[in-house]
Formats: structure tokens, sequence, C-alpha cells
């Protein structure tokens, strides 16, 4: 190509003209400035899309959530993209959502069966939801 201030032939990727010394800007060289940014930002891996939608799932519908961050995190192993740090945050958080619904579960459990168990008398309430409980 041709410096755009002195005008003499210099080389395609030269950034400074060896011949005058002046700074070529991008709009003297169009076609190579969009090449050098994609080669910028190529090395960096793109984050894993289970990853993201499992981390946001795993605070709406848990075990959606939990299913998604684990295969996620499988494809980040397999394949080196992004986003492990999200898969796991996904998992932890499902779990822990998991953990509170459990315990949610249990407790209303436990709550309608003494109830029940009040209500119907005591030992045949008992012996009906023992099945359950356990
Ligand atoms: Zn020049």
């Amino acid at each position: 190509m041709f410096c755009k201030f002195c005008g003499q032939e210099i080389d395609e990727h030269a950034v400074i003209c060896p011949k005058c010394g002046r700074v070529l800007n991008s709009s003297g060289i169009p076609q190579q400035q969009p090449q050098y940014q994609y080669q910028y930002a190529a090395p960096s891996p793109k984050t894993n899309t289970l990853a993201i939608v499992g981390f946001i799932l795993s605070f709406i519908v848990p075990i959606v959530g939990l299913i998604l961050s684990i295969i996620g995190k499988k494809q980040i192993k397999a394949t080196g993209e992004g986003g492990n740090g999200l898969a796991t945050a996904g998992i932890v958080i499902s779990s822990i959502d998991l953990g509170f619904s459990l315990l949610g579960a249990i407790i209303y459990l436990a709550v309608y069966g003494s109830m029940a168990a009040a209500m119907c008398g005591a030992a045949g309430g008992v012996s009906a939801f023992l099945p359950i409980l356990l």
C-alpha cells in the first residue's frame, strides 16, 4: 500500500510509515483494522450457553437449573469454553434452592400430618402419614 501522507510505497501491515514517520490511522488501512480487532478478540473463549441458562434457571426452576448447570459444566470441560464459575454457581444455588424446597415439603408434610392426626385421632393419623414422612 501507499502512505497517505508522503505517497511512498510501504509495508501492508505498517502502523507507522517508515519513510515519513507518521502514524497511519484506521482510515489509512480500512481493510486491515477489523481483522486485527477480530484476532485480538478471538483468544477469549465464548461463555457456555447452558451455563448461563442454568445459572438463571437455578433461581426460578432449581431442578432444571441444576441439570443444565451440570451439563454445561461437562461441556465446558470438554470444549474449553468459558463460564465454569457460572456453571458452579448454578449448581450451588439450585442445590440450596432444592434443599429449601425439600425442607419446606418435609415441614409441610409434618404439619399437615400432625394436623390430620389431631383431627382423625392420634393413633390412626400417625400410622396413616408415617409412610409419607419416611
Ligand atoms: Zn509516509
